[in-house]
């Protein structure tokens, strides 16, 4: 996976009186191949600042780059992939068509096997031919999950993607996800409210202060991961 050097980035929204200060302004670096989790209140700006990573949203101050290049150029390439809280799998289309299309649409050839495989991970062996409308909100982030890992994005932001998932499936995307990110070497940017998910899934805890968001801990994540 890629560096990425957050450098000095600030965001506010809006202007004069109405403007909300999201970041404040935010040094930080992901290092190759890590799992780095941010942790922080509600509406301090995590959100915020995983968009700005992806290139979807422009800082107001600083600058976001990812092995030397824009987001932008990056994201183009088909080489992040973001999970947010809502799924987004297109409704027509069965779910292992969605993880079809993310191959495609990224330029990477037709996977089957990758894709029964990430989808039984997941628990949803038995549903490849399922629209999403037929499964439950957890299914569909586990869904959306699969199709984040599909393409093996050399970039994976994932907000919050197991809100909605059951607390078993949790636990074992919790345990097989360091396994996977172990095979392909992703760097990785994780926002969670559960402590035990970033103890778990990541190599360094950042800890976001209340908007605007700044950082006050930097916690390295020093444990044997199962
Ligand atoms: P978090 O992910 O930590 O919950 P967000 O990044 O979603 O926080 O939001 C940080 C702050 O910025 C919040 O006060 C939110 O209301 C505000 N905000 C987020 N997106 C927008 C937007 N598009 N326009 C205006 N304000 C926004
Ligand atoms: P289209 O080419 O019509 O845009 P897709 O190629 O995504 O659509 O998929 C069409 C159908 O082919 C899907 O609904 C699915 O049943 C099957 N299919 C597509 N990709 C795969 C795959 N990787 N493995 C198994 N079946 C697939």
């Amino acid at each position: 996976g890629p560096r990425v050097d957050i450098g000095a980035v600030g965001k506010k929204y809006g202007t004069g009186d109405r403007a909300v200060e999201a970041i404040g302004s935010i040094d930080l670096q992901l290092r190759p191949g890590t799992t780095t989790a941010l942790v922080g209140p509600s509406g301090c700006g995590k959100s915020t600042l995983l968009r700005i990573v992806a290139g979807l949203d422009h800082p107001t101050s600083g600058t976001v780059t990812i092995d030397g290049e824009t987001p932008d150029a990056y994201r183009k390439r088909g080489d992040i992939a973001v999970a947010f809280q809502d799924p987004a799998l297109l409704p027509w289309r069965s779910i292992e068509s969605n993880l079809a299309l993310a191959l495609r649409l990224t330029g990477r050839p037709a996977n089957p096997a990758r894709i029964a495989h990430l989808l039984d991970l997941v628990g949803l062996g038995g549903f490849e031919r399922s629209r999403p409308a037929q499964l439950s909100g957890g299914m569909r982030q586990r869904a959306a999950i699969a199709r984040c890992l599909v393409t093996e994005p050399r970039l994976l932001l994932l907000d919050e993607p197991f809100g909605a998932v059951d607390e078993l499936t949790r636990r074992r995307l919790n345990l097989e996800l360091p396994t996977i990110w172990q095979s392909q070497p992703t760097t990785t940017l994780l926002v969670t409210h559960s402590i035990t998910e970033a103890v778990l899934l990541s190599d360094e805890i950042v800890v976001l202060s209340p908007r605007p968001a700044g950082i006050i801990a930097r916690v390295e994540v020093d444990i044997e991961k199962p």
